[in-house]
Order: C-alpha cells, then sequence, then structure tokens
C-alpha cells in the first residue's frame, strides 16, 4: 500500500531529479522553446519539497494537492499550471483514504494526466508530456519499473514528431528532430516514481543539506 510518506518521497526524488536534470532540460527547451524548461521546474519542485518537508500533509491526497497548489503558484510558463493540475487533480481522486494501492493510484493518476489533456487541448501525438505521461500511465499497472520504461520510451519517441501544442507549434515542421522538454521531465516524475517504490526519495537524500531529515 503506499501512504502519504511514499508520496512525499515521490515529490522529493522528483525535486532531487529535476534539479540534477535541470540544464539538460533548458537545452532541450532552446531549440523548440524559450530555454527555460529547466528553470522553471527547479523553482517549482524545490519549491514542493520545502512545503512538504515544513507541513508534513498526513494522507497521499493533501500531499498531491499542496504540490499542485505549490507548483502553480510558483511556476510561470505552461508546465507550472499543466504538472500543478496534474498533481492537484491526481491527488483529489484519491480522497481522504491514508493508503492507496497500486491499482487505485493508477486510476487517480489517470483522472490526472486527462486533466493535463483537457487543460492544454493536447492529445498523444501532438509532441507534448503527454507523450510520456500516458505511456507511463498505461504500464504502471504492470510494475512501477515498467512504468519508468515506457515514459522514457515515450519520451524519446517525441524526436521525430512535429509539435501541435505550446511554443514549439510555433516552429512547425521545424519542431522536427528535437526531443520534447516537457515530455523529458515527465519522464523523470516516473522515475522517481519508481525510485520512491525501491524505498528511496527520503528527505536526507538530497534535499536537506543541513543532514536532518524530516
Ligand atoms: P513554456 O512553454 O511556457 O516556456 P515550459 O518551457 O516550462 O513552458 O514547458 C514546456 C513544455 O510544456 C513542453 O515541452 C510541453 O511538453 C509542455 N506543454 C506545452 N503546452 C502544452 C499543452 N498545451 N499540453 C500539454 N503539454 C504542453
Ligand atoms: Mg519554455
Amino acid at each position: 500500500m503506499l501512504d502519504a510518506d511514499f508520496f512525499r518521497r515521490w515529490l522529493t526524488a522528483t525535486a532531487v531529479a529535476v534539479d540534477r536534470e535541470a540544464d539538460r532540460l533548458t537545452e532541450l527547451d532552446s531549440p523548440i522553446g524559450d530555454a527555460d524548461h529547466g528553470s522553471n521546474l527547479r523553482r517549482g519542485f524545490t519549491a514542493v519539497a520545502t512545503v512538504l518537508e515544513k507541513e508534513e500533509p498526513g494522507t497521499p491526497g493533501a500531499v498531491l494537492a499542496l504540490a499542485g497548489r505549490q507548483l502553480i503558484s510558483t511556476v510561470g510558463g505552461a508546465s507550472g499550471p499543466l504538472y500543478g493540475t496534474l498533481l492537484r487533480r491526481t491527488g483529489k481522486a484519491l480522497g481522504e483514504a491514508a493508503e492507496v494501492d497500486t491499482a487505485g493510484f493508477a486510476e487517480a493518476l489517470r483522472t490526472g494526466v486527462d486533466a493535463v489533456a483537457a487543460l492544454g487541448g493536447a492529445a498523444p501525438g501532438d509532441k507534448t508530456m503527454l507523450d510520456a505521461l500516458y505511456p507511463g500511465l498505461d504500464a504502471l499497472t504492470e510494475s512501477f519499473g515498467a512504468a519508468e520504461a515506457a515514459a522514457l520510451d515515450g519520451a524519446l519517441a517525441t524526436t521525430p514528431l512535429r509539435a501541435r501544442k505550446g511554443r514549439a507549434s510555433y516552429l512547425g515542421e521545424r519542431s522536427v528532430g528535437h526531443q520534447d522538454p516537457g515530455a523529458t521531465s515527465s519522464a523523470l516524475l516516473f522515475a522517481a516514481l519508481a525510485e520512491a517504490a525501491r524505498g528511496g526519495g527520503a528527505p536526507e537524500d538530497g534535499t536537506r543539506e543541513d543532514g536532518h531529515g524530516g
């Protein structure tokens, strides 16, 4: 069963991964965007890790709702409201349960991913974060490791696509040949999920520098 601590470790591991990969995410956002995806998400997930350590919400739903609100309020740019919506809507779907099993989480996460698609008006194949989110989600009932691999494959498969949504779509045909930054960060979210499932992502794994865990 997945409890509030598991979801805190997921988002803490995401913050560490985003911090580590921020330069690469921004580089991917240079040719087909405005070179801010890494700095956007670093700001957002650092704030998420900080607020989760401070407030320690007690249920999975409350952890995700708080994290989503924090992303929306700290990240300018398309990805803030989109990832914020993903977490908020997933959290809302989990309700007030103290624990959830993997199947229940996958069902709630589908609500969240569908909300991202509705908010952004995008569909799979449009060269957005959805191209990693849906494959990861679809593989989640198999295992966390399978979801990590499927999301990464989905991100890599955005390279030959032509962008139909977001800033990259302004480039039309010239968006072809570049990996989508948002799909790449979505793959990091699934990698962090697999890490949390292996027991990683505790605050002392990287976000705190004073040696005191949460
Ligand atoms: P901005 O484009 O405002 O600079 P970011 O650079 O932080 O925001 O995020 C860009 C990423 O957001 C893209 O790579 C893409 O994956 C995702 N994205 C942009 N628009 C949409 C949309 N309408 N639906 C889904 N994802 C989107
Ligand atoms: Mg950008």
